[in-house]
């Protein structure tokens, strides 16, 4: 039976542990396909170009935007940052599950477009761990942590349009969540119409003819 990927966007605030995880993920589970995002914002000490981001001019992200290329895309804290169709459309093709890594006003122009998207939210176990995890990274100045402490607060008034939270305490935790979510995910009707279609076509054609 083949069914198409299921759209997984992945939200939380900065600092939560989502690349981390989602790293995780893609090395262990060969279901998963991680899409690369395009960016503005500057690479960050040990970031390369086309593994963590497509890094580039707000000229060419707009140029992108112009041509359709882009699935969603944001602002967040001074830059951009958007999502490029051509690879997550061709990975649901091929089956995969594609995990996109995103903020909240993208996850919601994504659940537009595409309604059958899974959307989840990665929580820290308490606000004290994620500031802590934010400071530990090491590679922000105060006053970026800050911006991203603010916009947690904005941010988490949108954590009940998601359709599940995934608590990040322990890695390992967190990665049995997720891969319980999406299997579930492959077992609702809706994307299991081929199969589903399949089965009553049999049925009809069973009882039509010789039962035996
Ligand atoms: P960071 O600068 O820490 O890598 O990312 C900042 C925020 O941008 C994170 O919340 C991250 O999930 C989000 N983000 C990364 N890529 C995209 C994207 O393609 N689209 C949207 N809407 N947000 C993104």
């Amino acid at each position: 039976m083949s069914q198409k990927g299921i759209l997984i966007v992945i939200s939380g605030f900065s600092g939560a542990g989502k690349g981390t995880l989602m790293k995780k993920l893609v090395a262990e589970y060969d279901n998963y396909a991680l899409s690369i995002s395009m960016t503005t914002r500057q690479p960050r000490e040990g970031e390369v170009n086309g593994r963590e981001y497509f890094f580039v001019t707000k000229e060419e992200f707009e140029e992108r935007i112009a041509e359709d290329g882009m699935i969603e895309y944001a602002g967040y804290c001074g830059n951009y940052y958007g999502t490029p169709r051509a690879y997550v459309e061709q990975q649901l093709e091929n089956g995969k599950d594609v995990i996109l890594e995103i903020e909240i006003q993208g996850a919601h122009k994504v659940k537009e477009k595409y309604p059958d998207a899974l959307l989840m939210f990665v929580m820290p176990p308490s606000a004290q761990e994620l500031y802590r995890r934010l400071k530990g990274r090491g590679t922000e100045t105060e006053e970026v942590i800050l911006k991203r402490m603010t916009r947690a607060v904005e941010e988490s008034e949108g954590i009940d349009t998601y359709d599940y939270i995934v608590v990040n305490d322990t890695l390992e935790d967190c990665i049995g969540q997720i891969n319980a979510i999406v299997d579930a995910a492959h077992n609702t009707p809706d994307n299991n119409e081929e199969f589903i279609d399949t089965i009553k076509k049999e049925l009809k054609e069973l009882l039509k003819g010789d039962l035996k």
